[in-house]
Protein backbone atom coordinates (compact mmCIF):
# COMPACT_ATOMS: atom_id res chain seq x y z
CA UNK A 1 0.00 0.00 0.00
CA UNK A 2 1.33 3.54 -1.30
CA UNK A 3 0.91 6.84 0.90
CA UNK A 4 1.36 10.17 -0.31
CA UNK A 5 1.63 13.56 0.71
CA UNK A 6 -2.49 14.11 1.54
CA UNK A 7 -2.80 10.97 2.62
CA UNK A 8 -1.28 11.99 6.31
CA UNK A 9 -3.10 12.73 9.56
CA UNK A 10 -1.72 15.96 11.15
CA UNK A 11 0.09 14.31 13.93
CA UNK A 12 0.74 10.81 12.20
CA UNK A 13 2.02 7.46 13.44
CA UNK A 14 2.33 4.46 12.57
CA UNK A 15 3.60 1.48 13.96
CA UNK A 16 5.79 -1.88 12.05
CA UNK A 17 8.25 -4.41 13.24
CA UNK A 18 10.74 -3.03 11.25
CA UNK A 19 10.86 0.68 9.55
CA UNK A 20 12.85 0.82 5.72
CA UNK A 21 13.83 4.58 5.49
CA UNK A 22 14.68 4.96 1.81
CA UNK A 23 13.73 2.41 -1.51
CA UNK A 24 16.64 2.40 -4.07
CA UNK A 25 19.08 0.10 -4.19
CA UNK A 26 19.68 -0.90 -0.29
CA UNK A 27 16.21 -0.68 1.03
CA UNK A 28 14.34 -2.00 -1.55
CA UNK A 29 16.30 -5.24 -1.44
CA UNK A 30 16.34 -5.63 2.40
CA UNK A 31 12.38 -4.85 2.65
CA UNK A 32 11.69 -6.82 -0.15
CA UNK A 33 13.20 -9.98 1.75
CA UNK A 34 12.02 -9.12 5.09
CA UNK A 35 8.53 -8.45 3.84
CA UNK A 36 8.73 -11.85 1.92
CA UNK A 37 9.79 -13.71 5.09
CA UNK A 38 6.86 -12.15 7.03
CA UNK A 39 8.19 -9.24 8.90
CA UNK A 40 5.76 -6.58 9.17
CA UNK A 41 7.49 -3.79 6.75
CA UNK A 42 7.22 0.01 6.19
CA UNK A 43 9.24 2.21 3.68
CA UNK A 44 9.53 5.46 4.26
CA UNK A 45 10.77 7.55 1.04
CA UNK A 46 11.45 11.54 0.66
CA UNK A 47 10.45 11.04 -3.16
CA UNK A 48 7.42 10.55 -5.28
CA UNK A 49 5.76 7.14 -6.38
CA UNK A 50 6.01 7.77 -10.08
CA UNK A 51 5.38 4.77 -12.10
CA UNK A 52 6.61 4.03 -15.63
CA UNK A 53 3.95 5.32 -17.79
CA UNK A 54 4.53 8.75 -16.14
CA UNK A 55 8.40 8.84 -17.62
CA UNK A 56 9.50 10.94 -20.61
CA UNK A 57 12.46 12.63 -22.04
CA UNK A 58 11.59 15.68 -20.72
CA UNK A 59 14.88 17.47 -18.66
CA UNK A 60 12.64 20.34 -16.83
CA UNK A 61 9.72 17.74 -16.16
CA UNK A 62 11.76 14.47 -15.37
CA UNK A 63 14.89 15.99 -13.31
CA UNK A 64 12.90 17.98 -10.59
CA UNK A 65 10.43 14.85 -9.85
CA UNK A 66 13.57 12.09 -9.86
CA UNK A 67 16.73 13.54 -9.23
CA UNK A 68 17.33 15.20 -5.54
CA UNK A 69 17.31 18.84 -5.77
CA UNK A 70 17.06 18.39 -10.19
CA UNK A 71 20.29 17.26 -10.07
CA UNK A 72 22.41 20.14 -9.08
CA UNK A 73 24.20 18.22 -5.50
CA UNK A 74 27.12 19.17 -5.36
CA UNK A 75 30.57 17.92 -3.74
CA UNK A 76 33.00 20.85 -2.55
CA UNK A 77 36.86 20.51 -2.72
CA UNK A 78 39.76 21.49 -4.91
CA UNK A 79 37.02 21.39 -7.93
CA UNK A 80 33.56 21.15 -6.81
CA UNK A 81 31.51 18.91 -8.79
CA UNK A 82 28.02 17.13 -9.54
CA UNK A 83 26.70 14.00 -7.61
CA UNK A 84 23.50 12.46 -8.50
CA UNK A 85 21.42 10.66 -6.82
CA UNK A 86 17.72 10.10 -7.22
CA UNK A 87 14.67 11.10 -4.93
CA UNK A 88 11.76 8.51 -5.59
CA UNK A 89 10.58 5.28 -5.19
CA UNK A 90 13.03 3.05 -6.27
CA UNK A 91 16.08 5.51 -5.77
CA UNK A 92 19.19 6.22 -7.84
CA UNK A 93 18.42 2.75 -9.67
CA UNK A 94 15.48 4.69 -11.23
CA UNK A 95 17.87 6.77 -12.96
CA UNK A 96 21.01 4.85 -13.53
CA UNK A 97 22.49 3.50 -16.34
CA UNK A 98 21.55 -0.63 -15.24
CA UNK A 99 24.77 -2.00 -15.58
CA UNK A 100 25.07 -4.85 -13.10
CA UNK A 101 28.69 -5.70 -12.08
CA UNK A 102 29.24 -8.10 -9.13
CA UNK A 103 32.21 -6.70 -6.52
CA UNK A 104 35.57 -7.67 -7.84
CA UNK A 105 37.09 -10.87 -6.77
CA UNK A 106 40.01 -9.04 -5.52
CA UNK A 107 38.30 -6.74 -3.79
CA UNK A 108 36.24 -9.30 -2.24
CA UNK A 109 39.07 -10.98 -1.11
CA UNK A 110 40.93 -8.25 0.55
CA UNK A 111 37.86 -7.04 2.27
CA UNK A 112 37.99 -10.72 3.85
CA UNK A 113 41.53 -10.95 4.46
CA UNK A 114 41.75 -7.72 6.27
CA UNK A 115 38.52 -7.81 8.35
CA UNK A 116 38.96 -11.42 8.98
CA UNK A 117 35.17 -12.30 7.90
CA UNK A 118 34.81 -15.06 5.43
CA UNK A 119 31.39 -13.95 4.94
CA UNK A 120 32.60 -11.65 2.78
CA UNK A 121 34.88 -13.91 0.39
CA UNK A 122 33.74 -14.71 -2.72
CA UNK A 123 32.90 -18.32 -2.29
CA UNK A 124 30.43 -17.04 0.47
CA UNK A 125 29.20 -13.74 -1.64
CA UNK A 126 28.58 -16.04 -4.87
CA UNK A 127 24.94 -17.07 -3.84
CA UNK A 128 23.86 -13.49 -2.96
CA UNK A 129 25.53 -12.05 -6.21
CA UNK A 130 23.35 -14.79 -8.46
CA UNK A 131 20.40 -14.16 -6.42
CA UNK A 132 20.43 -10.28 -6.91
CA UNK A 133 21.29 -10.88 -10.80
CA UNK A 134 18.11 -13.35 -11.08
CA UNK A 135 15.97 -10.76 -9.01
CA UNK A 136 17.17 -8.10 -11.41
CA UNK A 137 17.35 -9.75 -14.40
CA UNK A 138 20.56 -9.36 -15.18
CA UNK A 139 21.49 -10.15 -18.48
CA UNK A 140 23.47 -8.72 -22.29
CA UNK A 141 21.29 -6.66 -24.26
CA UNK A 142 19.50 -8.22 -27.81
CA UNK A 143 21.15 -7.05 -31.02
CA UNK A 144 18.74 -4.57 -31.96
CA UNK A 145 18.88 -3.09 -28.97
CA UNK A 146 22.48 -1.14 -29.59
CA UNK A 147 23.22 2.00 -30.63
CA UNK A 148 25.80 3.30 -33.26
CA UNK A 149 27.96 4.97 -30.55
CA UNK A 150 28.38 1.08 -28.65
CA UNK A 151 29.65 0.51 -31.82
CA UNK A 152 32.35 2.55 -32.97
CA UNK A 153 33.54 2.14 -29.34
CA UNK A 154 33.77 -1.32 -29.80
CA UNK A 155 35.53 -0.86 -33.25
CA UNK A 156 37.52 1.57 -31.73
CA UNK A 157 38.70 -0.85 -28.52
CA UNK A 158 39.20 -3.66 -31.31
CA UNK A 159 41.26 -1.61 -33.38
CA UNK A 160 43.35 -0.62 -30.58
CA UNK A 161 43.67 -3.89 -29.47
CA UNK A 162 42.25 -3.44 -26.35
CA UNK A 163 39.95 -5.53 -24.49
CA UNK A 164 35.68 -4.29 -24.38
CA UNK A 165 33.48 -6.14 -22.81
CA UNK A 166 29.53 -6.44 -23.20
CA UNK A 167 27.68 -5.14 -20.06
CA UNK A 168 25.24 -7.34 -18.38
CA UNK A 169 22.00 -5.30 -17.56
CA UNK A 170 19.10 -5.11 -15.21
CA UNK A 171 16.43 -5.51 -18.30
CA UNK A 172 14.29 -7.31 -19.50
CA UNK A 173 13.50 -6.91 -23.07
CA UNK A 174 14.82 -3.09 -23.36
CA UNK A 175 14.78 -1.81 -26.80
CA UNK A 176 17.64 0.90 -26.29
CA UNK A 177 15.33 4.08 -26.19
CA UNK A 178 17.95 5.20 -24.30
CA UNK A 179 16.02 7.02 -21.43
CA UNK A 180 17.40 5.40 -18.99
CA UNK A 181 18.33 8.50 -16.79
CA UNK A 182 15.18 9.97 -16.98
CA UNK A 183 13.14 6.76 -16.10
CA UNK A 184 13.19 3.81 -18.27
CA UNK A 185 9.98 4.76 -19.93
CA UNK A 186 9.46 1.05 -21.45
CA UNK A 187 9.48 -0.51 -17.81
CA UNK A 188 12.68 -2.73 -19.11
CA UNK A 189 14.78 -1.53 -16.80
CA UNK A 190 14.41 -3.57 -13.68
CA UNK A 191 15.03 -0.49 -11.45
CA UNK A 192 13.58 -1.43 -7.51
CA UNK A 193 10.50 0.66 -8.45
CA UNK A 194 9.55 -2.59 -10.95
CA UNK A 195 11.29 -5.19 -9.42
CA UNK A 196 12.00 -5.23 -5.41
CA UNK A 197 8.62 -2.78 -4.60
CA UNK A 198 6.17 -4.76 -6.39
CA UNK A 199 7.36 -7.31 -4.56
CA UNK A 200 7.80 -6.09 -0.89
CA UNK A 201 3.78 -4.39 -2.07
CA UNK A 202 2.47 -8.05 -2.62
CA UNK A 203 4.21 -9.64 0.64
CA UNK A 204 2.13 -6.73 2.60
CA UNK A 205 4.70 -4.02 2.83
CA UNK A 206 3.36 -0.26 3.39
CA UNK A 207 5.34 2.74 1.65
CA UNK A 208 4.90 5.90 3.55
CA UNK A 209 6.37 8.35 0.24
CA UNK A 210 6.67 11.90 0.50
CA UNK A 211 8.54 11.94 3.84
CA UNK A 212 11.39 13.34 4.42
CA UNK A 213 12.82 11.48 7.62
CA UNK A 214 14.78 13.98 9.79
CA UNK A 215 15.45 12.08 13.19
CA UNK A 216 15.70 8.82 15.16
CA UNK A 217 13.41 7.74 18.18
CA UNK A 218 15.77 6.82 20.74
CA UNK A 219 15.14 5.28 23.80
CA UNK A 220 16.51 3.94 26.81
CA UNK A 221 20.06 3.59 24.03
CA UNK A 222 17.98 1.35 21.98
CA UNK A 223 16.66 2.66 18.25
CA UNK A 224 12.82 2.13 18.43
CA UNK A 225 11.74 4.27 15.31
CA UNK A 226 11.75 7.35 13.06
CA UNK A 227 10.33 10.70 12.85
CA UNK A 228 9.87 13.05 9.67
CA UNK A 229 7.95 15.74 8.11
CA UNK A 230 5.94 15.09 4.60
CA UNK A 231 7.39 17.24 1.88
CA UNK A 232 5.03 19.02 -0.40
CA UNK A 233 6.43 17.64 -3.76
CA UNK A 234 5.67 20.65 -5.66
CA UNK A 235 7.21 24.01 -3.19
CA UNK A 236 9.50 20.89 -1.04
CA UNK A 237 7.90 22.71 2.19
CA UNK A 238 7.88 20.37 5.36
CA UNK A 239 4.47 20.26 6.70
CA UNK A 240 3.14 17.84 9.54
CA UNK A 241 5.09 15.59 11.73
CA UNK A 242 5.17 11.11 10.49
CA UNK A 243 6.51 9.15 13.11
CA UNK A 244 7.12 5.32 12.93
CA UNK A 245 7.76 3.19 15.73
CA UNK A 246 8.99 0.10 14.79
CA UNK A 247 11.65 -2.95 16.52
CA UNK A 248 14.15 -2.51 14.40
CA UNK A 249 15.53 0.59 12.18
CA UNK A 250 16.79 0.37 8.88
CA UNK A 251 18.55 3.27 7.17
CA UNK A 252 18.85 2.96 3.49
CA UNK A 253 19.19 6.66 2.09
CA UNK A 254 22.39 6.24 0.27
CA UNK A 255 25.89 7.41 1.12
CA UNK A 256 25.40 11.32 1.43
CA UNK A 257 22.03 11.09 3.65
CA UNK A 258 22.59 8.19 5.87
CA UNK A 259 25.35 9.60 7.68
CA UNK A 260 23.97 13.67 7.37
CA UNK A 261 20.95 11.82 8.88
CA UNK A 262 23.21 9.42 11.65
CA UNK A 263 25.73 12.50 12.56
CA UNK A 264 22.51 14.19 13.48
CA UNK A 265 22.77 11.91 16.67
CA UNK A 266 26.64 12.33 17.02
CA UNK A 267 26.32 8.40 16.43
CA UNK A 268 29.31 6.64 15.21
CA UNK A 269 31.43 7.87 18.20
CA UNK A 270 33.43 4.60 18.97
CA UNK A 271 35.25 5.21 15.90
CA UNK A 272 34.25 8.55 15.06
CA UNK A 273 34.69 7.04 11.18
CA UNK A 274 31.01 8.01 10.37
CA UNK A 275 30.80 10.66 7.57
CA UNK A 276 34.65 9.72 6.48
CA UNK A 277 36.16 7.13 3.85
CA UNK A 278 33.44 8.95 1.72
CA UNK A 279 34.64 7.47 -1.85
CA UNK A 280 33.08 8.69 -4.78
CA UNK A 281 34.22 7.06 -8.50
CA UNK A 282 34.93 10.25 -10.15
CA UNK A 283 34.41 10.21 -13.73
CA UNK A 284 34.42 12.85 -17.18
CA UNK A 285 32.77 12.88 -19.85
CA UNK A 286 34.14 13.51 -23.27
CA UNK A 287 32.25 13.90 -26.80
CA UNK A 288 33.17 12.92 -29.80
CA UNK A 289 31.19 14.69 -32.99
CA UNK A 290 31.85 12.19 -36.14
CA UNK A 291 31.36 13.59 -39.40
CA UNK A 292 28.59 10.97 -40.21
CA UNK A 293 25.48 9.72 -38.80
CA UNK A 294 26.25 7.48 -35.74
CA UNK A 295 22.46 8.11 -33.79
CA UNK A 296 24.00 6.81 -30.80
CA UNK A 297 20.23 7.86 -29.29
CA UNK A 298 18.58 4.91 -31.05
CA UNK A 299 20.17 2.19 -28.91
CA UNK A 300 20.91 1.46 -25.50
CA UNK A 301 23.70 3.37 -23.19
CA UNK A 302 26.01 1.70 -21.82
CA UNK A 303 26.15 -1.52 -24.03
CA UNK A 304 29.97 -2.36 -23.07
CA UNK A 305 32.80 -0.89 -21.23
CA UNK A 306 36.66 -1.16 -22.18
CA UNK A 307 38.25 -2.66 -19.49
CA UNK A 308 41.68 -2.98 -21.01
CA UNK A 309 43.11 -0.65 -18.61
CA UNK A 310 41.32 -1.83 -15.62
CA UNK A 311 44.26 -2.39 -13.62
CA UNK A 312 45.39 1.16 -13.82
CA UNK A 313 42.14 1.77 -12.41
CA UNK A 314 40.04 3.37 -15.28
CA UNK A 315 37.12 2.25 -17.13
CA UNK A 316 36.35 3.59 -20.54
CA UNK A 317 32.13 3.53 -21.18
CA UNK A 318 30.06 4.99 -23.97
CA UNK A 319 27.63 7.57 -22.43
CA UNK A 320 24.83 8.79 -24.54
CA UNK A 321 22.13 10.76 -23.33
CA UNK A 322 18.83 12.30 -24.00
CA UNK A 323 19.16 15.45 -25.94
CA UNK A 324 17.61 17.76 -23.45
CA UNK A 325 20.56 16.38 -20.62
CA UNK A 326 23.78 16.64 -23.97
CA UNK A 327 22.18 20.42 -24.87
CA UNK A 328 22.41 21.18 -21.08
CA UNK A 329 26.22 19.85 -20.89
CA UNK A 330 27.20 21.52 -24.00
CA UNK A 331 30.12 24.27 -23.13
CA UNK A 332 28.39 26.82 -25.09
CA UNK A 333 24.98 28.96 -25.17
CA UNK A 334 22.70 30.91 -27.22
CA UNK A 335 23.19 30.01 -31.07
CA UNK A 336 26.23 27.84 -30.21
CA UNK A 337 24.11 25.00 -28.83
CA UNK A 338 21.56 24.99 -31.11
CA UNK A 339 24.41 24.39 -33.86
CA UNK A 340 26.22 21.86 -32.15
CA UNK A 341 22.96 20.17 -31.11
CA UNK A 342 22.18 19.90 -35.06
CA UNK A 343 24.70 17.34 -34.84
CA UNK A 344 23.35 15.12 -32.31
CA UNK A 345 22.82 12.50 -34.21
CA UNK A 346 26.93 12.36 -34.88
CA UNK A 347 27.61 12.19 -31.29
CA UNK A 348 29.62 9.71 -29.47
CA UNK A 349 29.47 10.63 -25.64
CA UNK A 350 32.05 8.36 -23.95
CA UNK A 351 32.42 8.29 -20.29
CA UNK A 352 35.57 7.85 -18.44
CA UNK A 353 35.41 6.53 -14.73
CA UNK A 354 38.79 6.53 -12.51
CA UNK A 355 39.09 4.34 -9.38
CA UNK A 356 39.28 6.52 -6.08
CA UNK A 357 42.80 6.59 -4.71
CA UNK A 358 41.61 8.77 -1.66
CA UNK A 359 38.59 9.34 0.31
CA UNK A 360 36.76 12.22 1.39
CA UNK A 361 34.27 13.19 4.21
CA UNK A 362 30.37 14.03 4.81
CA UNK A 363 29.86 16.65 7.36
CA UNK A 364 26.54 18.36 8.56
CA UNK A 365 25.87 21.53 7.41
CA UNK A 366 22.60 24.27 8.19
CA UNK A 367 19.25 24.19 6.86
CA UNK A 368 19.41 19.88 6.67
CA UNK A 369 22.15 20.38 4.36
CA UNK A 370 24.50 17.09 4.08
CA UNK A 371 27.69 18.78 2.85
CA UNK A 372 30.34 16.22 1.06
CA UNK A 373 34.16 16.96 0.50
CA UNK A 374 36.42 15.29 -1.73
CA UNK A 375 39.14 16.28 -4.10
CA UNK A 376 41.34 14.17 -6.11
CA UNK A 377 44.54 13.94 -5.91
CA UNK A 378 47.33 14.97 -8.34
CA UNK A 379 47.67 11.19 -9.05
CA UNK A 380 44.11 11.12 -10.62
CA UNK A 381 44.49 14.33 -11.95
CA UNK A 382 47.41 12.69 -14.31
CA UNK A 383 45.20 9.27 -14.36
CA UNK A 384 42.37 11.36 -16.07
CA UNK A 385 44.23 13.50 -18.31
CA UNK A 386 46.20 10.31 -19.55
CA UNK A 387 43.04 8.46 -19.99
CA UNK A 388 41.49 11.59 -21.52
CA UNK A 389 44.38 11.57 -24.27
CA UNK A 390 44.00 7.98 -25.02
CA UNK A 391 40.45 7.61 -25.28
CA UNK A 392 40.60 11.50 -27.61
CA UNK A 393 43.38 9.31 -29.80
CA UNK A 394 40.93 6.23 -30.48
CA UNK A 395 38.13 8.68 -31.12
CA UNK A 396 40.26 10.56 -33.73
CA UNK A 397 41.03 6.85 -35.16
CA UNK A 398 38.00 6.10 -35.70
CA UNK A 399 37.59 9.62 -37.68
CA UNK A 400 36.05 11.91 -35.32
CA UNK A 401 36.53 15.66 -36.66
CA UNK A 402 36.10 16.76 -33.38
CA UNK A 403 35.90 16.45 -29.31
CA UNK A 404 34.52 18.15 -26.62
CA UNK A 405 36.41 17.92 -23.53
CA UNK A 406 35.93 18.20 -19.71
CA UNK A 407 38.10 20.87 -18.78
CA UNK A 408 37.06 24.63 -18.58
CA UNK A 409 40.16 26.35 -20.20
CA UNK A 410 40.40 23.32 -23.18
CA UNK A 411 36.53 22.60 -24.37
CA UNK A 412 37.54 21.36 -28.11
CA UNK A 413 40.16 19.77 -30.29
CA UNK A 414 40.04 19.16 -33.97
CA UNK A 415 42.89 16.73 -34.38
CA UNK A 416 44.83 13.84 -32.66
CA UNK A 417 48.16 16.28 -32.45
CA UNK A 418 45.65 18.89 -30.09
CA UNK A 419 45.72 15.88 -27.56
CA UNK A 420 49.15 16.94 -26.48
CA UNK A 421 47.76 20.34 -25.31
CA UNK A 422 46.07 17.77 -22.13
CA UNK A 423 49.28 18.20 -20.12
CA UNK A 424 48.92 18.40 -15.63
CA UNK A 425 51.05 21.92 -16.55
CA UNK A 426 48.01 23.20 -18.38
CA UNK A 427 44.63 21.75 -17.08
CA UNK A 428 44.84 22.08 -13.26
CA UNK A 429 42.78 19.96 -11.08
CA UNK A 430 40.05 23.04 -11.00
CA UNK A 431 39.61 23.06 -14.72
CA UNK A 432 38.94 19.48 -14.62
CA UNK A 433 34.93 19.10 -15.02
CA UNK A 434 34.01 15.71 -12.56
CA UNK A 435 30.86 13.83 -12.11
CA UNK A 436 29.84 11.36 -9.74
CA UNK A 437 26.89 8.91 -9.51
CA UNK A 438 28.90 6.05 -7.59
CA UNK A 439 28.80 7.38 -3.79
CA UNK A 440 29.99 4.97 -1.25
CA UNK A 441 31.76 3.98 1.45
CA UNK A 442 30.93 6.80 4.36
CA UNK A 443 29.82 4.52 7.00
CA UNK A 444 31.72 1.77 7.20
CA UNK A 445 31.20 -1.91 7.65
CA UNK A 446 33.54 -3.81 10.18
CA UNK A 447 34.60 -6.17 13.11
CA UNK A 448 35.74 -3.58 15.10
CA UNK A 449 33.90 -1.08 16.76
CA UNK A 450 37.11 1.32 16.74
CA UNK A 451 37.41 1.78 13.42
CA UNK A 452 33.83 0.91 11.44
CA UNK A 453 30.43 2.39 11.85
CA UNK A 454 28.53 -1.11 11.61
CA UNK A 455 29.04 -4.79 12.13
CA UNK A 456 28.56 -7.31 9.62
CA UNK A 457 25.10 -7.30 10.29
CA UNK A 458 24.37 -3.64 9.59
CA UNK A 459 23.97 -2.81 12.85
CA UNK A 460 25.83 0.06 14.71
CA UNK A 461 27.88 -0.41 16.81
CA UNK A 462 26.32 2.10 19.13
CA UNK A 463 22.64 2.09 18.79
CA UNK A 464 21.27 -1.38 19.08
CA UNK A 465 17.86 -1.52 16.65
CA UNK A 466 19.47 0.36 14.03
CA UNK A 467 20.97 -1.03 10.79
CA UNK A 468 22.07 0.58 7.82
CA UNK A 469 21.55 -0.84 4.43
CA UNK A 470 23.17 0.82 1.31
CA UNK A 471 26.49 2.16 -0.45
CA UNK A 472 27.83 3.47 2.49
CA UNK A 473 28.66 0.51 4.59
CA UNK A 474 31.45 -0.64 1.84
CA UNK A 475 34.70 -1.16 3.62
CA UNK A 476 36.46 0.58 0.61
CA UNK A 477 35.74 1.30 -2.64
CA UNK A 478 34.90 -1.20 -5.44
CA UNK A 479 36.15 0.60 -8.89
CA UNK A 480 32.94 -0.76 -10.14
CA UNK A 481 29.11 0.30 -10.47
CA UNK A 482 28.05 -0.53 -6.88
CA UNK A 483 24.26 -1.21 -7.32
CA UNK A 484 24.64 -5.66 -7.75
CA UNK A 485 27.21 -5.03 -4.31
CA UNK A 486 24.54 -3.15 -2.77
CA UNK A 487 21.57 -5.13 -3.30
CA UNK A 488 23.50 -8.22 -2.27
CA UNK A 489 24.49 -6.92 1.07
CA UNK A 490 21.02 -5.73 1.33
CA UNK A 491 19.94 -9.69 0.98
CA UNK A 492 22.75 -10.94 3.27
CA UNK A 493 22.12 -8.78 5.57
CA UNK A 494 17.96 -8.78 5.18
CA UNK A 495 18.10 -12.47 6.14
CA UNK A 496 19.80 -12.28 9.38
CA UNK A 497 17.60 -9.34 10.70
CA UNK A 498 14.47 -11.72 9.44
CA UNK A 499 15.70 -14.31 11.33
CA UNK A 500 16.24 -11.97 14.79
CA UNK A 501 12.60 -10.18 14.14
CA UNK A 502 10.70 -13.56 13.82
CA UNK A 503 12.73 -14.81 16.68
CA UNK A 504 11.94 -12.03 19.09
CA UNK A 505 8.41 -12.10 17.98
CA UNK A 506 7.96 -15.89 18.62
CA UNK A 507 9.21 -15.38 22.14
CA UNK A 508 7.28 -12.72 22.66
CA UNK A 509 4.15 -15.01 21.84
CA UNK A 510 5.73 -17.75 23.65
C1 LIG B 1 22.83 8.66 -13.12
C2 LIG B 1 23.25 7.41 -12.41
C3 LIG B 1 23.75 6.33 -13.13
C4 LIG B 1 24.16 5.16 -12.46
N1 LIG B 1 24.50 4.05 -13.17
C5 LIG B 1 24.74 2.88 -12.52
C6 LIG B 1 24.93 1.67 -13.23
O1 LIG B 1 24.84 1.62 -14.45
N2 LIG B 1 25.19 0.54 -12.50
C7 LIG B 1 25.30 0.55 -11.14
O2 LIG B 1 25.60 -0.49 -10.55
N3 LIG B 1 25.10 1.68 -10.45
C8 LIG B 1 24.80 2.83 -11.10
N4 LIG B 1 24.53 3.96 -10.40
C9 LIG B 1 24.67 3.92 -8.94
C10 LIG B 1 23.54 3.18 -8.23
O3 LIG B 1 22.29 3.47 -8.79
C11 LIG B 1 23.61 3.59 -6.77
O4 LIG B 1 24.90 3.29 -6.28
C12 LIG B 1 22.59 2.88 -5.90
O5 LIG B 1 21.29 3.04 -6.35
C13 LIG B 1 22.73 3.44 -4.47
O6 LIG B 1 21.87 2.71 -3.65
P1 LIG B 1 21.54 3.25 -2.20
O7 LIG B 1 20.57 2.33 -1.60
O8 LIG B 1 22.82 3.52 -1.50
O9 LIG B 1 20.87 4.70 -2.43
P2 LIG B 1 19.74 5.19 -3.43
O10 LIG B 1 19.46 4.19 -4.49
O11 LIG B 1 20.17 6.55 -3.87
O12 LIG B 1 18.44 5.31 -2.51
C14 LIG B 1 18.36 6.20 -1.42
C15 LIG B 1 16.88 6.56 -1.23
O13 LIG B 1 16.72 7.15 0.07
C16 LIG B 1 15.83 8.25 -0.02
N5 LIG B 1 16.16 9.16 1.09
C17 LIG B 1 17.33 9.81 1.29
N6 LIG B 1 17.27 10.53 2.44
C18 LIG B 1 16.04 10.33 2.96
C19 LIG B 1 15.38 10.80 4.14
N7 LIG B 1 16.01 11.59 5.02
N8 LIG B 1 14.09 10.41 4.38
C20 LIG B 1 13.43 9.57 3.51
N9 LIG B 1 14.03 9.09 2.36
C21 LIG B 1 15.32 9.46 2.10
C22 LIG B 1 16.15 8.86 -1.38
O14 LIG B 1 15.07 9.66 -1.83
C23 LIG B 1 16.38 7.60 -2.23
O15 LIG B 1 15.18 7.15 -2.81
C24 LIG B 1 24.11 5.13 -11.04
C25 LIG B 1 23.61 6.20 -10.31
C26 LIG B 1 23.17 7.34 -10.98
C27 LIG B 1 22.62 8.48 -10.17
S1 LIG C 1 17.52 1.88 -22.99
FE1 LIG C 1 15.36 2.41 -22.93
S2 LIG C 1 14.26 0.49 -22.76
FE2 LIG C 1 16.40 0.13 -22.25
S3 LIG C 1 16.51 0.34 -20.07
FE3 LIG C 1 17.04 2.33 -20.89
S4 LIG C 1 15.15 3.48 -21.01
FE4 LIG C 1 14.62 1.32 -20.72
Amino acid sequence: MIFEHKDYAPDHIVDAEVVVVGTGAGGASIGAHLAEAGVDVVFVEEGGHHPTSSFNPYLAESLPRLWRDAGTTMIFGKSPFIYAEGRCVGGSTVINGAMTYRTPESVLSEWQAHLKAPELGPAAMDPWFATVEEDISARHQIPGSIGGDNRIMSLGAERSGWHHQKNTRNQDHCVGANNCVLGCVTGAKQSTLVSYMPRAFKAGARCLTEVRILSLRIENGRCTGVEGRVVDPRTRKLAQRVTVRAKAVVIACGAVQTPHLLLRHRLGRPSRQLGRNFVTHPNVKVLAVYPFDVRGWQGVSQWGQIREFHDQGIIFAENMVPAGAMAAALPAHGRRVWEMMRQYNNMVLSGILVEDTTTGVIRRGPFDTPLPFYSITPADQETFLRAVRTLGAMHFEMGAERLILPFTNLHEVTNADQLGQITSSRIKIRHMELFTPHLMGSARMGVDRKDSVVGLDGQLWDLPGCYISDASIFPSAIGVNPQVTIMALGLKMGARLAETVLRSRNAGAA
